[in-house]
């Protein structure tokens, strides 16, 4: 092989996927259907890799839902609670769970916005191999096999699978299974080379983390074990999303693993791992060079020398892309209303396949490399360039001068109440919004539609007795994109999916070329809600770092650089809606941690930019403006001192399932500002008791003063209906009534 690629999006083009399941779900097509829809995915997938010039056709990469929870159940790790149900209302029941059956975790897969189904591993699970020879890997090999096609089966491995698992119980190691599960991988590898299958994948990302002594020494045993098997496929050992550390590149290179694949582009300093292990002078080498996470088009004379760079020090290469494609949209030849100049410089999966092949071609036959239109540039603008330059220090003025500022501007009692941001998304809203994009409304109609949502939640909050109003965000589709759609430097796609979890998929923006705000982007909102009211309105604006998350983001100057133009755009936000009279703007930052660099020795270097970006972004407001941030976790581990360090006046945090623990720790990690630890879970349409919120707000108490204890919820409404968010939000100012006043 020359060429192949880690994974391929599964979705469709058309979405198909999505709207397959959602029928299955919905009860409008049968599983037949559901079936059928994706062997007509895979099909279509695995002939069009052919038919592009990829040597190595992966398979197994299609899933129903998400490829651990495949794992899962290829193993028969599958909790108790699920296990009356069979076949596919099995499989979604774990995904999704239903009436009394909660669903398995869900969570982030590293650092990219995909998730994953956790698996949840107990004492008492034993694995096996489920369906015999009817098991997904085998059975899509075989499929792809009758369509003429042999491909590589690709597996998650052993290693990654355990350590990502959660344990069923307190003090339970999952990587304690691990010679029971290499068991059921060696079973899977057995039956697959008896269908005639001659390479396997291995996904292996956990080794681009740090990892432990004890952990390598599983790797070790794993593939010790499997490289032993009589009779196997070749197998190749893939890592992706960063560097491979050495003690585990070792290991690889001294196992009787025939390949193994390094991520290059996330990852550049694998080209001195390799090096410093001697290389891996019997194996092939799966060279990631071309970035199967960003839209970017591949500089083929770079990745081409990265190639070159490691020749010597491996049997043989093989050009692939740096990890699964799933993370970037299809096709950008769907794309037609996209500005040439930046379509110029994209490739999404289609065209990733093509620069794969292009670049296999190169390196073998010494071919030429099509030149394609030269890559444009990204724009430079010069005015934000000359700006930035002259921010020092962004520090605000003194803590306790503000506290006493704010208090007395604003007037607020002790433990005032708020909310996050939205309120419930209704159908009116939405198909507002919808019947605007499509023209169906004029502009002006569109306007009076939001303002009216807008007096709406603006009366329901002064009916309801809160002390910190907001406007709802009834005019956000999303909470990046709003911004993106205002900002120079971004461009939107109109087909760009990427799956996100199970049927849920995201069309991210692309930031292509310096940020900068041509007009301002939510004072009208603001001050309109505002007018309506005596209370303080807040205003709601999305952080630098999330802004990059949930992006495409150019990779031609350091990340550090384009948030610091975020930032500055919503510095100059900020200083418009202070000048209109808001006198509370809230900064949201739910990505801080996702950004975090899986490497540790990585984090201090990112915690600087993302709280520098943060801090350029807040500290332009007087004293009396007070500053608020929002993160929808409260497993904060390595951030927690960051969240002091942004210097935020007010944040607030998901506390209600740690029973306010949090609170303490942010205190004692040195936090003096104020907190609204979120003391009821919105994430479900149950009715808080205010007694369970008082009982929250006075375990809170332990830990803070009133003065600086906030009431809220734990995320935005947007999601919830409304009967649910009434009752709620009562019983929360009637919680914070009662500690008021019997402290
Ligand atoms: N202000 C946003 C909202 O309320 C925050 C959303 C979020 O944290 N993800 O919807
Ligand atoms: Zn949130």
């Amino acid at each position: 092989m020359n060429t192949t690629i880690l994974g391929y999006p599964r979705i469709g083009a058309g979405r198909e996927l999505k709207f397959a399941t959602e029928d299955y779900w919905g009860g409008r097509a049968d599983a037949d259907a559901l079936a059928e829809t994706g062997a007509e995915l895979r099909a279509r997938v695995w002939t069009a890799l052919r038919d592009a010039g990829i040597d190595a056709v992966p398979s197994n990469t299609f899933s129903f839902y998400d490829q651990m929870l495949d794992t899962s159940v290829l193993v028969d790790a599958v909790p108790d609670r699920y296990r009356q149900l069979t076949g596919f209302d099995r499989y979604f029941a774990m995904a999704r769970g239903v009436q009394d059956v909660p669903p398995l975790e869900m969570t982030k897969w590293f650092d990219t916005n995909y998730h994953y189904i956790v698996p949840e591993l107990g004492p008492g699970t034993r694995f096996r191999l489920a369906d015999g020879a009817a098991a997904k890997p085998l059975a899509e090999y075989r499929e792809a096999k009758a369509l003429g096609i042999d491909t590589r089966p690709v597996l998650v491995g052993p290693l990654t699978y355990l350590l990502l698992a959660k344990p069923a119980e307190d003090g339970f190691r999952p990587l304690d299974l691990l010679d029971g599960l290499v068991d059921v991988y060696a079973e899977v590898l057995e039956r697959l080379a008896g269908s005639g299958a001659r390479w396997v994948q291995l996904d292996e990302p956990v080794l681009v983390a740090d990892r432990s002594e004890e952990e390598i020494d599983a790797l070790a045993r794993a593939y010790a074990r499997l490289g032993q098997l009589t009779s196997r496929p070749h197998l190749m050992v893939a890592t992706y999303f960063g560097t491979i550390g050495a003690d585990a590149l070792r290991v690889l290179a001294r196992s009787r693993v025939e390949a193994v694949g390094l991520d290059f582009v996330a990852g550049p300093g694998n080209v001195d791992v390799l090096a410093s292990v001697g290389g891996l002078p019997r194996k092939t080498l799966v060279a990631g060079v071309v970035d199967g996470r960003n839209v970017w088009r591949t500089d083929s004379r770079k990745a081409l020398a990265t190639c070159a760079s490691v020749l010597g020090l491996v049997d043989r290469v093989v050009v692939s892309t740096s990890c699964s494609l799933m993370h970037v949209p299809i096709d950008l030849d769907a794309e037609t209303t996209l500005d040439p100049g930046v379509k110029g410089r994209l490739a999404f999966a289609r065209q990733k396949v093509a620069e794969v092949v292009a670049l296999g071609r190169a390196l073998s036959e010494d071919a030429p490399i099509p030149d394609g239109a030269p890559l444009p540039e990204a724009g430079v603008d010069r005015a934000v360039r000359e700006r930035l330059g002259s921010f020092g220090d962004t520090r605000r003025g003194d803590r306790a001068a503000r506290f006493a500022a704010q208090r007395d501007a604003l007037g607020l009692p002790e433990l005032a109440t708020t909310t996050i941001g939205s309120f419930p998304q209704t159908p009116e809203i939405r198909r507002a919004r919808a019947d605007r994009r499509a023209g169906r409304i004029t502009g002006d109609a569109y306007v009076t539609a939001m303002k009216d949502e807008i007096a709406r939640v603006i009366a329901l909050q002064e009916d309801l007795g809160l002390d910190v109003l907001v406007h709802g965000e009834p005019e956000r589709n999303d909470m990046v994109q709003y911004f993106a759609e205002q900002l120079d430097g971004y461009a939107a796609t109109d087909h760009g999916w990427v799956q996100s979890y199970g049927s849920r998929y995201v069309r991210p923006p692309i930031l292509h070329s310096d940020v900068a705000r041509p007009r301002p982007m939510t004072v009208d909102w603001a001050t309109y809600a505002q007018s309506l009211t005596g209370k303080p309105v807040k205003g709601m604006l999305t952080g630098p770092v999330t802004m990059l998350a949930w992006s495409f983001v150019r990779d031609d100057q350091p990340l550090a650089e384009t948030a610091r133009q975020v930032a500055l755009a919503l510095r100059d936000e900020i200083a418009d809606l202070e000048a209109a009279g808001i006198r509370v703007i809230q900064v949201d930052e739910p990505a801080l941690r996702e950004l975090l660099p899986l490497r540790t020795a990585d984090r201090p270097a990112y915690l600087d930019w993302a709280i520098g970006a943060f801090r350029l972004a807040t500290s332009g407001v007087k004293d009396t403006t007070q500053i608020h941030t929002h993160m929808c976790y409260s497993e904060f581990g390595e951030i927690i001192g960051a969240i002091g360090a942004l210097d935020a006046d007010v944040t607030s945090v998901e506390a209600a399932r740690s029973h306010m623990e949090l609170v303490g720790d942010l205190r004692a990690a040195g936090y003096e500002n104020g907190i609204g630890p979120g003391v009821y879970d919105i994430h479900s349409p149950r009715v808080p008791a205010a007694e369970e919120i008082e009982e929250n707000l006075r375990r809170a108490l332990r830990a803070v003063e009133p003065g600086r204890l906030w009431v809220n919820p734990d995320c935005g409404l947007k999601t919830r209906a409304y009967p649910e968010t009434e009752a709620s939000l009562r019983n929360l100012v009637t919680a914070a009534r009662r500690v008021r006043e019997r402290p």
